[in-house]
């Protein structure tokens, strides 16, 4: 803690721009607990195809939202095209952003926290004394998401998986609800052209810098 405020790390950006490896070493350099933000959606999207209903169906998503349990988030069918799409429709309900927010909050509250999502800097913890928004360009963010599919062995199509990621782009970023957008006060970090290693230095120095001065 620093005046009060909680040393938290905010990473947004949209899926497979490099934040969550950015994230998680982030976390590991500077000694704070990691959360990935989006898991939380995942398994509140799993939850609702589990009981067979829509996950854009409000009423039913809400339900899984208010009783999901740590156990939920360790599934390891939270990844792939559908777990994708439907949590991205649950994170558009704002009853679902509601009921996921104090866990949020408490988690980054208790120690501080690198936290990676699309609204921890602007929803979440507006007053986080660190924030990246880290982007790529579409093409190179698909390329990138289709060599992690080939290399866990699923079988995937890169036009397919480019045109999956711009319609997930275009709900996060239009839906009403806490909107995928840099905060005013995000250092945007643009992966487009930049190896993890050289991505990663610029981040370690920017986060640092923000964090000395907070
Ligand atoms: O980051 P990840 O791709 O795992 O997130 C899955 C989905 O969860 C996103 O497409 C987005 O709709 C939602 N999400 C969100 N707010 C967050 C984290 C994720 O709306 N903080």
């Amino acid at each position: 803690m620093s005046g009060g405020r909680p040393r938290v790390v905010a990473v947004d950006g949209p899926a497979a721009a490099g934040k969550g490896t950015l994230a998680r070493r982030l976390a590991a350099e500077l000694g704070l607990p990691y959360l990935d933000t989006g898991l939380l959606y995942r398994a509140v999207g799993r939850r609702v195809l589990d009981r067979g209903a829509d996950p854009r169906d409000a009423a039913a998503a809400v339900a899984e939202a208010r009783t999901l349990t740590a156990a939920d988030l360790l599934r390891d069918d939270l990844r792939g095209p559908q777990a994708d799409m439907a949590a991205s429709a649950v994170a558009a309900i704002p009853e679902v952003r509601a009921a996921l927010l104090d866990w949020q909050r408490d988690f980054g509250r208790a120690h501080g926290a690198v936290m990676d999502g699309r609204d921890i800097g602007t929803v979440i913890f507006p007053d986080a004394p660190a924030k990246l928004f880290v982007t790529a360009s579409l093409e190179a963010r698909a390329r990138r998401r289709f060599a992690e599919l080939q290399a866990r062995g699923v079988a995937a199509d890169l036009a397919q998986v480019e045109s999956e990621m711009r319609a997930r782009d275009a709900q996060d970023a239009g839906r009403s609800a806490a909107p995928m957008k840099p905060a005013e006060d995000a250092v945007l970090l643009d992966t487009t052209e930049l190896g993890i290693e050289q991505a990663f230095a610029l981040a370690l120095t920017l986060v640092r810098e923000r964090l000395v001065q907070a």
